[in-house]
């Protein structure tokens, strides 16, 4: 069963992907499909002894090109409808030991020019409303397949936090006449939250942070989408990214487990409103420190209220600190 099915009490569509439930969970490492095919050994995904990123269809997709029919009929206060979309897999390295904070900066920079590379493809779809790379890593926030990947859903509309995002960023500039993020990183450079500050990025924790040590990073310059970015920008933003996740790491002290998306300007809409978009990334970590995690619970799940334990002008320094001492690898 594959289908979405509208929640009119909250104005959202949620995906049913039961198929999901017999995908490959917690796999021993010499059956990992995202290693490498290594001669005379079992096919993985990645018909290849050595590669460097490799990005591929998701064999167990929430959302398809060409999705099955539903299960059951919608009615006009519930509709339902195909789960249309696209899934993809990115694979950051055939070290399967490896995490994005470990493959080096090069690495990095070839992702983003990944994900610059597969946006554009996939926001041609002009059934393609929003596209978001993201990254679940860890343990701590359920990972199912260890090796170093993260993964790009292609909605066929703007899922809800984004959706947010446009009506904020509407609200601010009928108010202001500015972007309201162009104003964030204007108001964070230099200041106590900062953790890098790149010639084209920013990369901070937000005044608002919903987890404790969570970082967003954003561009500078009022640009939409990664493929609008210019070389110096994504070097520059491969950088801040590398440097953000190993001073993860160097803070922690392990192997640090977060959530990461790329937030854009929706596609396939109207200019007026993907001018509304300015490029971030999100990255929460549920980490508390001490070895405590943060969960969602009472208020953050019915009353969508976060509560956070620790001020953001105590985990900037403590982050920025831990990320110009922590050791990037070229
Ligand atoms: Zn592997
Ligand atoms: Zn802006």
């Amino acid at each position: 069963m594959s289908e979405r099915r509208y929640d009119p009490t909250h104005d959202e569509w949620v995906t049913f992907a039961t198929h999901r439930q017999d995908r490959t969970y917690k796999p021993a490492t010499a059956d990992c499909p995202l290693c490498p095919t290594h001669p005379g050994g079992p096919a993985t995904e990645i018909p290849r002894a050595h590669f460097e990123i490799a990005v591929f269809d998701n064999r167990f997709p929430s959302l398809s090109p060409t999705p099955p029919t539903p299960d059951v009929a919608g009615t006009d206060l519930v509709p339902v409808e195909p789960a249309y979309g696209h899934c993809e897999v990115v694979v950051f390295t055939d070290d399967h030991e490896a995490t994005l904070a470990s493959v080096g900066e090069r690495r990095v920079r070839l992702l983003v020019d990944a994900w610059a590379h597969r946006f554009r493809a996939l926001a041609a779809d002009p059934r393609i409303g929003y596209v978001l790379p993201f990254e679940n890593k860890g343990e701590a926030v359920g990972v199912t397949l260890h090796h170093p990947h993260g993964q790009i859903y292609a909605y066929p509309d703007v899922p809800p936090r984004p959706a947010r995002e446009q009506r904020a960023a509407r609200h601010h500039r009928d108010r202001t006449g500015r972007c309201v993020f162009c104003d964030v990183v204007a108001q964070e450079q230099g200041g106590p939250r900062v953790v890098v500050e790149g010639t084209h990025f920013l990369a901070g924790v937000p005044p608002w942070a919903r987890f404790p040590y969570e970082v967003d990073v954003w561009a500078r310059d009022h640009v939409g989408t990664m493929p609008e970015l210019d070389t110096a920008a994504r070097d520059d933003l491969a950088r801040v990214l590398a440097r953000v996740l190993a001073g993860y790491d160097e803070y922690f002290g392990f192997r640090t487990s977060y959530l990461l998306g790329v937030h854009s300007a929706p596609v396939n809409v109207p200019d007026d409103e993907r001018g509304l978009g300015h490029l971030h990334l999100e990255i929460c970590p549920p980490h508390r420190g001490g070895g405590k995690l943060k969960y969602l619970a009472g208020s953050e799940t019915f009353g969508g209220a976060f509560l956070t334990d620790v001020a953001p002008e105590v985990a900037g320094p403590r982050l920025r600190d831990a990320a110009e001492r922590a050791t990037v690898p070229a």
